[in-house]
């Protein structure tokens, strides 16, 4: 593909946060893609998993005017005594509802973005990037999953050096990784769980992938010197907090990876992302599963048997 073919490519979004402190140095533009080849069962981004354009509902800034009840042209939404509810089987996303809703309780998730586009959206935060030591992250969703479109818009953010970070649940294919690594200078690797069916039970995919990506990235940066890797784990109850589990990638960074990646950082548990799933009519599965100050202490011990990994903690939330 030639690159002014590659600057008409599109990729769809559902959001673009300025100024983020946490997916890499400096102040981030963090642009979110659609779609996830993964479905874990405590993802904080349920919107990001589906590719298509969806609707979610605010109930709580509903006024019950039922306008989009009136507006839906195939009856997919209906008030109930807990606010409007949407049956997703027959919604065509016409997005009508959205657009008539005067209190913008419903709101549309996911645009088209061309490369140019996002470009001019990104480049409206450079100053602060420029002044942070800041750059652009992409994550999702899986931007792995639209690999011309981040090739074609991380050469451009190459061209106009700006630093890029990717952030990649590994589940993609290597020809993706092939086109994205050249131009990354960061990569954000989550290694979630090692079982394999444990995996696939928690997040719908095997482990194998995932593995055969790692070792690709880790070998392009013995071979480059980049992009940087840092590891992630979400540290979730039940799921994926289990000391074998933990020990597990533990050992897999220090017996394969030592030296290739700066540090593992373990995302403890909070359900801040709760309201989401409300929004999006998806059940939540962790009700009533909290961390305390002391399930905290515990699952932090593992920093002090490996030292070496250079373990950071982020994410917790004091119940
Ligand atoms: S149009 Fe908006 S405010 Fe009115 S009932 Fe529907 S969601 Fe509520
Ligand atoms: S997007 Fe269109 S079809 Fe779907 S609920 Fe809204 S008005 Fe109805």
């Amino acid at each position: 593909m030639k690159p002014r073919e590659k600057e008409n490519l599109t990729a769809r979004i559902f959001k673009i946060e300025s100024l983020n402190t946490h997916n890499g140095p400096g102040y981030r533009t963090v642009v979110y893609f659609k779609g996830c080849p993964l479905k874990c069962a405590w993802c904080h981004n349920p919107e990001g998993i589906s590719k298509k354009q969806e609707i979610w509902i605010t109930n709580s800034t509903c006024i019950g005017c039922e306008t989009c009840v009136e507006t839906c042209p195939i009856d997919a939404l209906t008030m109930t005594v807990d606010g409007i509810k949407i049956d997703r089987d027959i919604c065509d996303g016409c997005f009508r509802c959205a657009e008539t809703c005067p209190t913008k309780s419903i709101e549309k998730l996911g645009e088209d973005f061309t490369v140019e586009r996002l470009m001019e959206r990104v480049l409206e935060d450079k100053p602060f990037m420029d002044t942070s030591g800041g750059g652009v992250t992409i994550t999702g969703g899986e931007p792995g999953i639209f690999p011309d479109f981040a090739e074609a818009f991380f050469r451009k953010c190459k061209e106009n050096s700006i630093h890029t970070a990717f952030d990649t649940s590994g589940y993609v294919s290597e020809n993706s990784l092939k086109k994205i690594l050249p131009y990354a200078d960061l990569v954000f690797f989550d290694l979630k769980i090692m079982n394999e069916e444990k995996a696939k039970k928690m997040t719908g995919k095997g482990v194998k992938l995932i593995l055969k990506s790692l070792a690709i990235i880790a070998g392009y940066f013995k071979n480059h010197g980049t992009p940087a890797i840092q590891f992630r784990t979400p540290v979730i109850p039940g799921s994926t907090d289990d000391l074998e589990n933990l020990q597990a990638i533990a050992g897999l960074l220090e017996n394969e990876y030592a030296g290739l990646f700066s540090n593992w950082e373990l995302c403890m548990f909070n359900d801040i992302c709760e309201d989401k799933y409300r929004k999006m009519n998806m059940t939540w599965n962790y009700n009533d599963k909290k961390y305390s100050s002391s399930d905290f202490i515990e699952i932090s011990r593992i920093k002090e048997n490996y030292l070496n990994l250079n373990i950071e903690f982020s994410g917790f939330v004091s119940q």
